[in-house]
């Protein structure tokens, strides 16, 4: 199995550009440089605060997320930064919802925006399913730069698998 291509999506011009850059080492500095600041969400309990400080910030009317983690069992792969479970049972007669975030382990040493756009990312899940229009107008609004760094955390990804193998 090849990788992962993580800019499908993207222009092919732009694509290439990346590539080049990577392949010659400038990628990882470039995006060092760029965001050097790390961050502090070590533990699965800080990281459960740290989502739903933000939930709370811009999602108030959206479902209580109950579970938080880091798991290192999430393949990064294209439509698959973090994963977003909704189980709905029934208990005592009421349907009790409960949302669950999972981010993939990589990004507990990552840069501290690249934290932030994932975790944008997943919340936005909580309102939309998809990743359509709506999706990325609410990811915007609660991160403006998320488009930007969205492709810095794909090309990010790009350089960890080639130090990886
Ligand atoms: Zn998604």
């Amino acid at each position: 199995m090849g990788k992962p291509n993580y800019l499908a999506a993207y222009p092919l011009e732009l694509q290439q550009q990346v590539q080049a850059l990577l392949e010659s080492g400038r990628l990882a500095t470039h995006l060092a440089n760029k965001y050097p600041q790390r961050h502090a969400v070590q533990s699965d309990a800080a990281l459960y605060d740290y989502v739903n400080e933000l939930r709370q910030r811009y999602m108030r009317n959206a479902p209580p997320v109950s579970r938080v983690l880091y798991d290192s069992k999430i393949r990064v792969v294209q439509h698959a930064l973090g994963t977003n479970t909704h189980i709905s049972r029934v208990q005592g007669g009421k349907l009790k919802a409960k949302n669950e975030i999972r981010i993939a382990t990589v990004f507990r040493d990552a840069p501290a925006e690249f934290l932030r756009m994932i975790t944008v990312h997943e919340l936005a899940h909580l309102k939309e399913k998809d990743h359509d229009k709506a999706f990325y107008q609410l990811c915007m609004h609660m991160e403006p730069a998320y488009a930007q760094l969205e492709f810095d955390v794909r090309a990010w990804l790009m350089v960890r698998e080639t130090v990886v193998e």
